[in-house]
């Protein structure tokens, strides 16, 4: 009677001793659920951060150029369209040299907001260089790209930026390119819409050509 007596309470204790255990792991577990919500969180600003350009919030020259990569990709394996746009802003070293690099910087992130208003999904724009942007166009043919490449010249000269009480307005050239399917790998492509867009440089500017 008086053993019995000791094992019932040490098994109470230990019954006692579980349930605080208990307890305390489900606290501890909510913890960390919490806390792997929050890494989470951080790793995505960070993987954003890392795509992101700072001054025009576009994609940056990486995230632009491995959107590329990945359309020539699916191209090549589904024999999708593919085409690209490389744009570059006219004359800009002058826009710098007149007003300063703080005007400078204004004026590439109202080109950017409003290039990034006028194109469509799934097609996507990212600043490729200091004044030059590139755009892919997937699931497109060069027709398409090049009625974007109209519009987008139009809807920048159109553009009046405001800057320290000048009214500013920029023109661009545009390269355009479609993707030699199976005949070419990414760079060569790149490197046929930056020849066209020199093109349109030696035409006389705020145009678009067509890569050969
Ligand atoms: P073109 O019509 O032949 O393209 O002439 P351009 O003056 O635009 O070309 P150039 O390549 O000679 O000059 C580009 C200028 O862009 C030079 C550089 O200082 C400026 N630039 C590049 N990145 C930035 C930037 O982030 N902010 C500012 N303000 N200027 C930049
Ligand atoms: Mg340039
Ligand atoms: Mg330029």
């Amino acid at each position: 009677m008086h053993a019995n007596n000791g094992l019932d309470e040490r098994c109470r204790k230990l019954l006692e001793d579980f349930k605080k255990l208990e307890v305390e792991y489900q606290k501890t577990k909510r913890a960390l659920e919490i806390r792997e919500i929050e890494v989470r969180a951080i790793l995505a600003q960070a993987h954003e951060l890392a795509n992101t350009d700072v001054l025009t919030f576009l994609p940056n020259r990486r995230k632009i150029i491995s959107s590329l990569q990945e359309e020539v990709i699916r191209s090549n394996r589904y024999g999708a369209p593919l085409s690209i746009s490389i744009l570059d802003i006219d004359h800009f070293k002058k826009v710098n040299d007149t007003y300063g690099h703080t005007a400078g910087d204004e004026v590439l992130r109202n080109v950017a907001a409003r290039l990034r208003t006028h194109i469509r999904h799934p097609d996507t724009i990212g600043r490729y260089g200091g004044e030059e942007f590139l755009i892919v166009l997937p699931n497109s043919q060069m027709q398409a790209a090049a009625e974007q490449a109209s519009r987008l010249c139009q809807q920048v000269r159109n553009l009046q930026i405001d800057v320290n009480e000048n009214i500013l307005s920029v023109t661009i050239s545009i390269g355009v390119a479609q993707f030699r399917i199976g005949q070419e790998n990414w760079e060569e492509f790149l490197h046929r819409a930056d020849e066209a867009m020199y093109q349109a440089k030696d035409q006389g500017r705020d145009r678009w050509a067509v890569a050969e």
